[in-house]
């Protein structure tokens, strides 16, 4: 057997303890849903050992430390529910909490609960294989270690695997070239640098404003404009704090229950039948305070394309207000899909940023990039010299994290055959031929159209009760019927095609990813009605699912 022990004594934040290579569960990641899958199966007795690539807690917040990072979605909700003394003893700041708070917060999470014995860090997974004759996954790590578990969680999230963008003559560049999602941790001195950023994405929105004052040029390399509302960011004041402290039951109740799992109640109301006065009153109110949660200031945004149209101008407006050049507006205001169809962002100051001098927009639409040179980037009507090379390219998202490792599951079969028009799953957990593997917030769960603490959580809460139902009948494996399976991707699609989400290209659909296949992945029908779902599987003794022993 291979010893990595030596990992354990070097670097912070490490147990001192040796791995156990052979626990009960392998937890793939320890980011917020690895965290989590720790904490569920000790409850319920059993071993556990996490892998971690990066030698710290936090997932993508861990990796993506790049400048302005923070989340879209309200602190008092990103963050766990299942300790009520955890809820009451963290302090957030911010309503919308940065990348080194949220850190923090995982590591206080980590150290609070000693997650910390039960996770090895510097491991990654690179192969899986189900032994039929033991029932467990037998796992190899990149250095060669290896480790067995009865069930495998794989908690590697959905966009974290970076998509990988090679532009011609990338090689050659002789400044420094980075990406939004792999930030180095020291930080980058961007001073007095002239930056080139390509993608504006959520990433690339959070970023530009806050190194645009610092550098001596930015150029933004713009491929589709997209929508973005205000981030309604503000200090939480010791008074917001203790009275969401006091309700924090209700709040987490009133998220659950709503479609997208935030803090902001659904409307019931069409956007189609009310006074035009009336509409545009409750879009202003919307995009003074609900960030995010704008898609739900009427029920049929998303759904009809008349409804939709009214945000979209609306939104349009708003961003061209924000731009003071005529030319610049023509090319940032997003034109060709409807609001929210592509994953929104929320941004804080990202428009005015274009009125500044030292920051030039270049429309990759009008001037495609020709290649990158020794000294920056030639498009088709320009040679822009740049320092630094800054990539916000995006995630090859919902599946790329699940699929880099080369899983085996029964019969030789392998993930990334079974998902190869697109993934196959039985309620977003489990896939039919790969018994005991379950899969946290991936394709086929609400996953990124929800709050993903959700998700996450209550993905983790469901699976813990079903291994229990399944140990305490005495079984070794359970598995999704390829019935079952075939059945929930056609409910997902199905959902999807209530929606406008299939129509427009997307990371949901895989169209960001040149070759994957086109499929809607995530679940559209809301969190509430996912859960319905999910009890009602349950209350069935576990309708599609076949237990062994
Ligand atoms: P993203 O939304 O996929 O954006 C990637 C950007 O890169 C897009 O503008 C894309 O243009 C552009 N791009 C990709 N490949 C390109 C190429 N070859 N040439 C030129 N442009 C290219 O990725 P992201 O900004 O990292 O965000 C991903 C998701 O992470 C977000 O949607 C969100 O769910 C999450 N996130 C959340 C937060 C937060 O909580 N605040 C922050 C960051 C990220 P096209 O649109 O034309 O493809």
């Amino acid at each position: 057997m291979l010893t990595v022990g030596i990992f354990f004594v070097t670097l912070t934040h490490m147990t001192t303890q040796q791995p156990n290579f052979h626990p009960d569960v392998l937890v793939i990641g320890a980011g917020f849903a690895g965290l989590r899958a720790i904490v569920s199966m000790r409850e319920i007795g059993h071993s556990v050992t996490a892998l971690e690539t990066g030698d710290g807690v936090g997932g993508v917040w861990y990796w993506n430390r790049y400048p302005g990072a923070r989340c879209d979605v309200e602190s008092y909700d990103y963050s766990y529910r299942f300790s009520e003394e955890l809820e009451q003893e963290w302090r957030w700041s911010e309503r919308y909490a940065t990348q080194p708070e949220i850190l923090s917060y995982v590591n206080h999470v980590a150290d609070r609960f000693n997650l910390r014995d039960d996770i090895v860090f510097n491991q990654t997974m690179t192969d899986a294989k189900w032994n039929d004759a033991t029932h467990r996954w037998e796992v190899t790590t990149a250095d060669g270690s290896q480790f067995s578990g009865r069930y495998l969680i794989m908690a590697t999230g959905s966009l974290s695997a970076a998509k990988d963008v090679v532009l011609p003559g990338q090689d050659e560049f002789e400044g420094k070239i980075y990406w939004s999602s792999r930030w180095p941790h020291e930080g980058v001195d961007l001073s007095g640098k002239r930056v080139g950023i390509i993608g504006t994405g959520s990433s690339g929105m959070q970023m530009v404003p806050v190194i645009a004052p610092q550098v001596q040029h930015l150029t933004v390399f713009q491929r589709t404009p997209n929508y973005s509302i205000p981030a309604p960011n503000a200090p939480v004041s010791d008074e917001e704090d203790a009275a969401v402290k006091a309700t924090y039951r209700a709040r987490r109740e009133a998220a659950k229950n709503s479609p997208s799992g935030l803090n902001f109640p659904a409307s019931g109301v069409s956007a189609l039948e009310v006074s035009d006065e009336e509409r545009e009153a409750e879009f202003e109110r919307a995009w003074a305070r609900f960030g995010f949660g704008f898609v739900l200031c009427f029920r049929d945004l998303i759904t009809d394309e008349k409804a939709n149209k009214y945000a979209s101008d609306f939104i349009r407006r708003k961003i061209g207000e924000q731009i003071e050049d005529d030319e610049v507006r023509k090319h940032i205001v997003p034109a060709d899909f409807p609001f929210g169809t592509k994953r929104p962002s929320v941004d804080a100051n990202y428009y005015p940023t274009f009125n500044r001098d030292n920051v030039t927009l270049a429309d990759l639409r009008d001037e495609p990039i020709e290649r990158v040179t020794k000294t920056g980037i030639a498009t088709s009507a320009a040679h822009y010299d740049l320092d630094v090379l800054v990539f916000a390219t995006g995630f090859d998202a919902l599946t790329g994290s699940f699929l880099k490792p080369n899983i085996v599951g029964r019969n030789g079969q392998s993930l990334r055959e079974h998902w190869d028009a697109g993934p196959l799953t039985y309620l977003g957990l489990l896939s039919s031929g790969f018994p005991n593997m379950f899969i946290i917030a991936g394709p086929g769960s609400p996953s990124l159209l929800s709050n993903v603490m959700i998700s996450i959580e209550e993905g983790i809460d469901w699976l813990t009760e079903m291994i229990m139902f399944s140990e305490a009948a005495g079984n070794s494996s359970l598995e999704a019927t390829s019935e079952a399976e075939a059945g929930w991707v056609q409910h997902v699609n199905e959902k999807a095609d209530e929606t406008l989400y299939p129509k427009v290209a997307s990371y949901y659909n895989g169209d960001n990813v040149p070759g994957k296949p086109r499929v809607f992945m995530p679940y559209s029908g809301g969190v509430r009605g996912y859960r319905r779902i999910l009890e009602r599987v349950s209350g069935n003794g576990y309708e599609g699912i076949i237990f062994e022993k």
